[in-house]
């Protein structure tokens, strides 16, 4: 039975530090692991590439909830119709409801709502339960342990403050967290000592890098992401507005509550500016 050693990289500085960390202790059973949830930037997936160049490969998995969508329009064409929705809502319904492979807006399809920082589903939908099924699930089946590197760091927030470096899963993997008392001077001079650049969307504005935008950016962040990538909001918008309209069909089967969504917040914080840099209106 060996230990593998399993790195969830992100794209951000805090992963590949502490991959960085794994390679200088010459860490044995090495597997680090990229999951593609859809709503990266493209600088991100250029610098995973990167990563993969100089420092060796990457495992990319990818969320599926076409099951959960499947489900979903069961549910839809079945429970609906006992009680008494609509035809034409549910046609409308089922007319939207189809997986369309990027995992961010099928996650948000299948829930109903956009994730939140009050309701963050989102990293265990998107990161820990594929990785577990993907990827730890084939480990444990091979016969051996997994030890799960996590680039968690106190000072970015009282719970993380409270996390001890290793920790017992009733799953059966053992979590460890080898950066938790590093401060970010570490973390970029980690890049630094071994030649690393660190994600170019750093020097954007960005103050973290995963989803884009992600559901804990500030509103600081949230202008530079609308000012910088006005092409990329728009693409998201595209997924936004068949998104939006599962959602007013949910809506009149009072099934979900409406939410403020990350686009319109990023566009409300930035419409000013956006307008007249533009010369433009959403
Ligand atoms: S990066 Fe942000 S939006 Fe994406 S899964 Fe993590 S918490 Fe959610």
């Amino acid at each position: 039975m060996k230990d593998i050693n399993v790195i969830s990289i992100s794209g951000g500085k805090d992963s590949a530090a502490m991959w960085l960390l794994a390679l200088e202790r010459d860490t044995p059973n090495l597997k680090v692991v990229f999951s593609d949830v859809g709503h990266e930037h493209p600088e991100t997936y250029e610098y995973i590439d990167y990563l993969e160049k100089e420092l060796g490969p990457i495992t990319r998995i990818k969320p599926d909830f076409s099951q959960q969508i499947l489900r979903k329009r069961e549910v839809v064409d079945t429970k609906w119709r006992k009680e008494g929705v609509s035809e034409r809502i549910i046609q409308q319904a089922l007319e939207v409801l189809h997986p369309t492979g990027n995992p961010f807006l099928d996650l948000c399809m299948w829930k109903g709502r956009f994730p939140s920082t009050m309701a963050r589903f989102c990293t265990v939908e998107l990161k820990v339960r594929p990785m577990f099924d993907q990827v730890y699930v084939p480990i444990f089946e091979g016969g051996n342990q997994v030890i799960s590197w996590q680039g968690i760091r106190a000072n970015e927030s009282l719970s993380q403050s409270k996390m001890a470096e290793t920790e017992e899963t009733p799953e059966g993997y053992t979590i460890y967290r080898p950066i938790l008392n590093w401060d970010v001077y570490e973390v970029f001079k980690q890049h630094d000592k071994h030649g690393i650049k660190p994600n170019p969307l750093y020097k954007q504005g960005m103050g973290r890098v995963g989803c884009m935008p992600c559901i804990n950016s500030k509103k600081e962040e949230l202008y530079e992401i609308a000012r910088r990538f006005l092409k990329k909001l728009r693409g998201w918008n595209a997924g936004k507005k068949l998104f939006q309209k599962l959602l007013s069909v949910d809506q009149q089967h009072s099934l979900l509550v409406m939410t403020e969504d990350m686009v319109s917040m990023t566009l409300l914080n930035g419409r000013k500016q956006l307008m007249a840099e533009y010369n433009t209106t959403f």
